[in-house]
């Protein structure tokens, strides 16, 4: 595979896999959200991921992961990412709930994020779900060729902060091909005195803007997986697998 400053370019067999890796990924989000409502237990998205996963002949990506236990992601309200699916756990009305599902699919993988309501949100939750899905498409939009991958980070970081959102730092997005996670890093935020790294078509990203409605503080809790803000605010995640084409941004992880 030809690399480009550390950065695997995909040619287009290989992108096709992925973007074959990420149409599952998206089908498994759609039935995932078409299931969530007030009173089912977390666990029944785990059940249900695994068993999308059979039935495409995929395997999960995170299982077992640097040991992670689950297939699926599971985040309410305060958790931020790499909550755990549970069977004590139960959704409520005004719950916000985000999923981060990976598979693997021919040796490529796919890796996608979305936030859902259960019924009836606050108007808060509503606007920090829906600030945090444009910011991930702001910054999609900036990952053209000829572009600095800071291009990303910083249209992500502004459409973030200027709603009055704080923009998580410790987890950030990332190359991913034949790896889950690969070079380049792709924060959600401009570092300071970052060296600009150029785009080039053939780079495949997962970008993945995780906004907190306070702070952008997050610690991990005891389980050693599972982080949350600092100070409990509601936090959002949405994450596309994108590659970067002659023609612009293709989002792989689309729903048909
Ligand atoms: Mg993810
Ligand atoms: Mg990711």
């Amino acid at each position: 595979m030809k690399k480009f400053r550390g950065i695997y370019l995909k040619n287009a067999r290989e992108i096709g896999l992925m973007r074959e890796a990420n149409r599952i990924v998206s089908r498994i989000l759609d039935e995932l959200g078409a299931a969530v409502r007030p009173g089912v237990e977390t666990m029944l998205f785990e059940d249900l991921a695994r068993r999308i996963c059979r039935r495409f002949d995929v395997a999960p990506a995170f299982l077992g992961y640097n040991g992670f236990p689950f297939a699926l992601c599971c985040s309410v309200n305060e958790e931020v990412v790499h909550g755990f699916p549970s069977r004590e756990r139960v959704l409520v009305e005004g719950d916000i709930v985000s999923f981060d599902m990976g598979v693997v699919y021919k040796g490529f993988f796919g890796d996608s994020a979305r936030t859902f309501g259960v019924g009836r949100v606050s108007e808060t939750a509503q606007r920090l779900m829906d600030v945090t899905r444009d910011a991930l498409m702001k910054g999609i939009d900036q990952a053209r060729a000829g572009n600095d991958l800071y291009d990303i980070s910083r249209a992500v970081q502004q459409t973030a902060e200027e709603a009055g959102f704080g923009v998580v730092r410790r987890f950030v997005g990332h190359g991913i091909g034949a790896r889950l996670h690969e070079k380049p890093e792709v924060p959600n935020f401009v570092p300071r005195g970052a060296k600009a790294v150029l785009l080039k078509a053939g780079m495949t990203l997962a970008i993945e803007p995780m906004i907190t409605e306070g702070g952008h503080q997050v610690e991990v809790l005891e389980d050693q997986w599972t982080a949350v803000t600092k100070d409990r605010k509601l936090s959002a995640h949405f994450e596309h697998t994108v590659a970067l084409t002659a023609d612009g941004p293709e989002i792989l992880s689309l729903s048909d």
